[in-house]
């Protein structure tokens, strides 16, 4: 298996600590808002990254965290807390903000086919962990205590910027620029692993700690969780390459700093799913969202299948009109795999060929369109009979999962004819009402299980998409 590790630049033969395991860390979202499809693109990759390591035969084990609390809408510490940001835009607490988009999140991982990581942890739920990290921090003088603060001294990391390969110099000039430099720091680069002295009233998520009350900040929550929950090595550490400065190198610091030896192997980076106009972002307004392409009649899987068309390494700019292409390749794709004759017998000798080809597909830095072209050979091969070519899909879609063995009336969440026919007749009543907003709930609904209401001069009709 060859994997790019962001650590030394290069495409490397990937070895983990223990032979035949793999231990993962994917940082996980800041439960303030949903996902946009940007974010999703990265969680993406890192399922194929899990499912496909699988494949190859490795026991994976997985974690994720969930950030309930310490992130502000800097990375580098400053500016506002996000979860309080989201409360105030929704006037809720910050636990039902943390509840209601947590659980949005896994039902997107669900619709998009991902496999929730096994361990999933909630960042207030570590809160002894980071207390014991900091202190033994503090003994060791890798940390000190400032304004009521604690900081990460970033002077006394082994190499600090060697993940993102950044000049110190550069970034004293950026630090200086922004309006907001915290005069307690040693220096600019220095981060908070504790904040005692919060700038935000009705701070809700607060604890007891030997420095005052207070809560930690957003880095040593990865941090804790990870060494929690899948101890003091790691083989393989994801997320998307916005995360490479600050948050993965603030995370190596503090790790090895505490534990006293390197940490982990290797740094996998999901490259970032840009709009027309630049960087996807939350704060514009209306962002784009998985809900908001189900809305506009596109599967779930059809973006799936529009994300494991490039390579994760590779940004991606998104449009409707590329997601159309997807969306009608897959449909293409399924009615193909839908049309072969399942009866005959599986020839096992002629599979091994193909899955080899995939796997080294996969081992090649975790190449999906190769992934998706081996598949089109499949289907294309000659000497192959169909029953072969359905349980070759079969097996290349527990990697992919496309849901390319279904056929496309299955794919509709099995709902029966008789309960759309009376949907559409309870939306009908409802518009007759003009309860609109029932009406749209209705059609939302059921195209949320890929059913797409068409309405038209006779009445409305459907289709399964
Ligand atoms: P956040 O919820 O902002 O902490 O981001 C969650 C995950 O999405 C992190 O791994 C980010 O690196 C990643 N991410 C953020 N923006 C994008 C983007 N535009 N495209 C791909 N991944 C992104
Ligand atoms: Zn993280």
């Amino acid at each position: 298996m060859k994997l790019y590790n962001t650590l030394s630049k290069q495409i490397e033969e990937f070895i983990p600590f223990e032979e035949g395991k793999v231990k993962i860390y994917t940082c996980g979202p800041t439960v303030y808002n949903y996902a946009h499809i940007g974010n999703l693109r990265t969680y993406i990759f890192e399922d194929v990254l899990q499912k496909g390591l699988e494949y190859i035969g490795y026991d994976v084990k997985r974690a994720m965290n969930i950030t309930d609390v310490g992130h502000l809408t800097s990375d580098s510490d400053t500016g506002k807390d996000k979860m309080l940001e989201g409360a105030k835009r929704e006037g809720k607490d910050v636990y039902e903000i943390a509840n209601f988009y947590t659980e949005a999140f896994l039902d997107d991982m669900r619709k998009l086919n991902m496999e929730i990581p096994k361990i999933i942890a909630k960042a207030s739920d570590y809160i002894p962990t980071y207390i014991k990290m900091i202190e033994k921090m503090l003994e060791n003088n890798y940390a000190y205590i400032s304004n009521g603060n604690v900081y990460f001294d970033i002077s006394k990391a082994n190499d600090y910027y060697r993940l993102s390969g950044k000049n110190p110099d550069e970034l004293k000039i950026g630090v200086r620029d922004t309006v907001e430099e915290d005069s307690a720091k040693k220096n600019p680069a220095d981060f908070v692993l504790w904040f005692t002295v919060s700038k935000f009233e009705n701070q809700i998520l607060k604890w007891d700690s030997p420095w005052g009350v207070g809560y930690p900040g957003w880095h040593i929550e990865c941090s804790g969780i990870s060494y929690e929950t899948l101890g003091e090595y790691l083989d393989i550490h994801c997320g998307g390459v916005d995360n490479i400065f600050p948050h993965h190198t603030n995370e190596i610091a503090q790790s090895e700093a505490f534990l006293g030896h390197k940490w982990c192997k290797y740094w996998c980076h999901g490259a970032h799913l840009n709009d027309k106009s630049g960087k996807m972002s939350k704060s514009k307004g209306e962002f784009l969202t998985l809900s908001l392409l189900m809305e506009k009649g596109y599967s779930p899987l059809d973006y799936r299948y529009f994300c494991l068309n490039s390579h994760y390494r590779n940004s991606l700019v998104f449009s409707y009109e590329s997601l159309d292409i997807a969306k009608r390749a897959l449909k293409k794709l399924r009615n193909k795999i839908a049309s072969l004759d399942r009866d005959g017998d599986v020839d096992q000798e002629k599979m091994f060929n193909f899955i080899d080809k995939f796997k080294e597909s996969f081992e090649n830095d975790i190449n999906t369109s190769m992934m998706i072209t081996i598949l089109f050979d499949v289907l294309k091969a000659d000497d192959l009979n169909d029953a072969t070519k359905f349980e070759l899909i079969k097996d290349f879609d527990k990697v992919l999962s496309l849901d390319l063995c279904q056929k496309p009336e299955q794919q509709v969440a099995k709902i029966a004819e008789k309960e759309i026919l009376e949907k559409i007749e309870e939306r009908k009543e409802a518009k007759a009402k003009k309860d609109f907003v029932k009406a749209d709930t209705i059609r939302d609904e059921l195209l949320a299980k890929g059913i797409k209401l068409i309405d038209n001069a006779e009445g409305t009709t459907y289709e399964i998409i």
